[in-house]
């Protein structure tokens, strides 16, 4: 019998999660880290190697399809207001959630100190990093963005943001010479972006292994679990929404992409965000699954997926809006409507500043809690079930990508159709 990739990959996953918690349990940390943990790393290696050269000749291709300067802008303009507009949705779920359920109120003094104490030097760690950011100054995002050297970009998935900039110019620069001079590299391009997607159905076969590698080797605290249960089901419940009702019901109402089946041809790079908890690594699997197995067309999914990556992250900001509002509830701080709008605002700018690799969520989170005036020291609260949060919200990162893909792909069509028919 042969079975389908996406339940050898769940398989993977499920055996992952209880070999973590038996190594944990029975003290084979050591033998999981020499003999299991390197297969992980391998594999997500292989996914980060083939994302940046994907993005880079996709986003061309996709900028050629297009065929002029005026059809990329109407995309790009509907794709980053969708995207915007996803993000504050989210971060107003987050709100209501935090607000609702108030987890904050279940953390009693002692366990309080007892995370400060544990956890302070990392949250030193990362509000460090996060202070560096800031010094730059407000327009150190746009500056960001502009590469000075194509090939430090693509050295870093930190980084693709740069590769995107340089794809759109390099696109830009191709539409709007004369077919016959650009032919030449069109093809190149072409035949380039068929064989990454081949490569990427190669690395896809040793799936079911890199998962469970991955998350065996996770250690993860699950006292930590237990002890933040609350704050971690306040996050939970705002994921899930997202997940089993808005997206569904933007493809029911916005897109002509059937839900269940959807869903299930996304499964596989869903699972692939959750066990790297990368954007990017997972990537490559959705921009294959949208244009091979949902049929989008290739200059929707080579423009749209890569961009949503690294800027349209559902599931980090509404993370960051319960986790500021958690911190602050912690301190005994209550947030009026203002400041909580405000937190829409910084939430949404920090998850699009924030990179497609683990843990990035967190380090913005420290502007947004400066911003709302929080104590940073507060990240102390939360880090012990950051990695864990960080699975699922990669996952509903990259599920908001494809739900936006089927949206811009079904309207572009129903463009192209008024258009034929005119
Ligand atoms: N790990 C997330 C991603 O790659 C970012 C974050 O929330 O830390 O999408």
């Amino acid at each position: 019998m042969k079975i389908a990739l996406h339940w050898k990959i769940l398989i993977g996953v499920i055996l992952g999660l209880i070999w973590g918690i038996v190594s944990v349990e029975y003290d084979y940390s050591v033998f999981t880290s020499n003999w299991i943990k390197p297969f992980g790393t391998i594999f997500m290696n292989m996914l980060k190697l083939v994302a940046v050269p994907l993005v880079m000749v996709s986003l061309i291709d996709g900028i050629g399809s297009l065929g002029n300067v005026s059809g990329l802008s109407r995309m790009g303009g509907k794709t980053i207001g969708i995207y915007i507009l996803t993000t504050m949705l989210a971060i107003s779920i987050g709100l209501v959630m935090v607000n609702l359920i108030r987890p904050g109120d279940f953390v009693s003094a002692e366990k309080k100190t007892e995370l400060q104490e544990k956890y302070s030097s990392d949250a030193k760690d990362k509000i460090e990093t996060a202070a560096k950011e800031k010094e730059k100054g407000p327009l150190n995002m746009l500056e960001n963005i502009v590469p000075d050297n194509i090939v430090r970009s693509m050295s870093d998935n930190k980084l693709m943001l740069q590769v995107i900039f340089f794809a759109l110019l390099f696109g830009i620069a191709v539409i709007s010479l004369p077919a016959d001079k650009t032919k030449p590299v069109r093809d190149f391009i072409r035949s380039f972006n068929e064989v990454m997607l081949k490569l990427v159905e190669l690395i896809m076969a040793f799936a079911p292994y890199g998962v469970f590698a991955l998350l065996a080797s996770m250690n993860a605290d699950l006292a930590m679990l237990s002890a933040l249960g609350v704050y971690c089901l306040a996050v939970l419940l705002g994921l899930g929404l997202m997940v089993t009702v808005v997206y569904p019901l933007m493809l029911k109402l916005f897109s002509n992409q059937p839900i269940v089946p959807f869903f299930r041809k996304i499964l596989p790079a869903q699972l692939l965000a959750f066990s790297t908890s990368s954007s990017a690594a997972a990537l490559p699997v959705n921009m294959k699954i949208c244009e091979e197995e949902l049929g989008m067309k290739e200059e929707t999914t080579g423009f749209v997926l890569p961009l949503g990556a690294t800027i349209n992250m559902d599931g980090t900001s509404l993370y960051q809006a319960v986790a500021a509002i958690f911190i602050a509830q912690t301190y005994g701080m209550e947030l009026g409507l203002t400041e909580q709008l405000g937190i829409v605002l910084t939430a949404t700018l920090a998850s699009i500043g924030a990179a497609p690799v683990p843990g990035a969520g967190m380090v913005m989170l420290v502007i947004i809690l400066q911003s709302a005036g929080l104590n940073a020291e507060g990240l102390a609260l939360i880090i012990g079930v950051d990695r864990i949060l960080d699975m699922f919200r990669t996952t509903v990162n990259i599920t908001s990508d494809a739900t936006v893909a089927a949206i811009i792909d079904h309207q572009e069509r129903k463009r192209e159709e008024g258009i034929h028919q005119a």
